[in-house]
């Protein structure tokens, strides 16, 4: 495949961002990507009746002004999600408890306070499940158990309550975390953040090859060789733009420093699994609001995602062993798993979709899962931002190294964008031969 200045290993957002910088500025670069798509934790579809969804990162945050910007530079088209007061928690055919409600909001508010001043390192060897079954009430346990499988995706008996903790803090704050107005969950794309990576790999045209997957890296003194089944490419600088633990998957020649292979070896994906359903209109608005958490069945948190004018979108999202539990199901079970129990909240209608969209990306081979990689309990390598200290001539992007927004849309801008600043510089520095 030849000779370029630059190879960026990973054709999602950050992989992307990093490329189209580089090749702004003037930089040949070849951007090699594994799946036989672009987008990796970021990937829209179109459902039947024409409107756009997200089955990867989807929200945008009122503070993530880089991919903002970014949106708006592409012409991408944002509005606020439709989020009502508090959202129901179902509890089989009922609402949960007040009891339930006020121990798990007590205990939400230890978790807030604890972010917020610290936990000890000790508590890096307490597991999140271990934490939970001090909390009285099964049900309030349940609720807990499904609101922190949501919204980390990792195993509770493999996160550490100081993992957690610390993550939320990177994250801008437990209320920031889990709110919609105001929140993480704040705004959408019309087109779909999908389109952002798509609209960016259009830009930048054959230099992005699909179904290149990287199987090695060998650094030398003139530069790099990288390694495809389809052949190498030799470069002066890689970046590579792959989360720690699915780029394990590498190998390096020589091997890496003992501080980043540790990384690779002491992170991994969580696993999750997301589903759109699409119906006419959002026939749930005016009876009830379209946000909920459901304590039945795998255990899910529900919101509205319809855009406005558009036809109604409900967005299920399953975190942890509940969401490997729905890989053995066929199609028609799982989605009879995950919105069966919403009947109950929405009524019938819920079960009929004019489109459904679903996605389990643990099982996507190449991108190992989401939404983030995640530190195993215990080891003190991969909290946010994990390092992006190069390694001779590799330097590293991904959302998990960014210093602001670190596993979000935005996180993986800010990387993309610091390791071509990186590039830039190093490139700069060197006799022009
Ligand atoms: C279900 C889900 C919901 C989410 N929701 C939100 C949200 O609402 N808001 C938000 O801000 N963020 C959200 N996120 C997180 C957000 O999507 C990610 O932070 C972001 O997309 C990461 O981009 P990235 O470029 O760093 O990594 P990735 O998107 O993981 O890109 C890495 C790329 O490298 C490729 N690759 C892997 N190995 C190789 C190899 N050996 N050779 C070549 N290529 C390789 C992969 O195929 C992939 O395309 C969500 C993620 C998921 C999965």
């Amino acid at each position: 495949m030849g000779m370029v200045h630059v190879v960026v290993v990973g054709a999602g957002l950050s992989g992307l961002t990093a490329a189209r910088d580089l090749h702004r500025a003037g930089v040949d670069v070849v951007v090699l990507e594994a799946a036989d798509r672009v987008g990796g934790r970021s990937m829209s579809e179109t459902s039947a009746l024409g409107s756009r969804l997200d089955l990867g990162g989807q929200w945008l945050g009122p503070d993530h002004h880089r991919v903002a910007a970014m949106a708006a530079e592409l012409g991408l088209t944002t509005y606020p999600m439709h989020t009502g007061s508090i959202p129901a928690v179902l509890d089989g055919a009922r609402r949960a408890k007040g009891t339930t409600m006020l121990v798990a909001a007590l205990a939400l508010v230890g978790v807030a306070v604890l972010a917020r001043v610290g936990t000890p390192k000790r508590w890096n060897r307490v597991t999140v499940d271990q934490w939970l079954r001090r909390v009285p009430g099964r049900r309030a346990r349940r609720l807990l158990e499904v609101v922190a499988l949501t919204s980390w995706t990792g195993d509770l008996d493999r996160m550490s309550v100081h993992a957690m903790t610390e993550m939320i803090g990177r994250q801008g704050g437990l209320v920031n975390i889990l709110s919609t107005k105001g929140g993480a969950q704040e705004t959408l794309l019309v087109e779909g953040a999908g389109t952002l990576a798509e609209r960016i790999a259009a830009e930048l045209g054959d230099r992005v090859r699909t179904g290149r997957r990287v199987t090695a890296i060998v650094r030398t003194d003139a530069g790099v060789t990288v390694r495809t089944d389809a052949g190498d490419v030799r470069a002066e600088k890689a970046i590579v733009a792959v989360p720690p633990p699915v780029a394990a998957r590498i190998d390096h020649d020589p091997p890496l420093p003992a501080a980043r292979s540790a990384l690779e070896r002491n992170t991994y994906m969580g696993s999750v699994y997301k589903a759109i359903a699409v119906y006419e209109r959002p026939f749930w608005r005016g009876r009830s609001g379209g946000e909920c958490v459901v304590l039945d069945g795998p255990g899910s948190v529900v919101f509205d995602s319809t855009a406005p004018g558009g036809p109604g979108h409900l967005c299920v999202l399953i975190g942890g062993p509940a969401a490997r539990s729905l890989d053995p199901l066929d199609a028609a079970a799982r989605r009879q798993a995950v919105l069966g129990p919403l009947v109950a909240h929405f009524g019938a209608d819920v079960l009929g979709p004019v489109s459904w969209h679903e996605k389990a990306w643990h099982r996507d081979e190449f991108v190992g899962g989401g939404y983030l990689a995640l530190p195993e309990a215990g080891t003190t390598d991969g909290f946010c931002p994990m390092s992006s200290t190069p390694t001779g001539d590799v330097h590293w992007a991904g959302a998990e190294t960014a210093d602001h927004h670190p596993g979000y849309l935005d996180g993986a801008v800010e990387a993309g964008e610091r390791a071509a600043r990186e590039v830039i510089a190093a490139l700069s520095l060197r006799p022009t031969p």
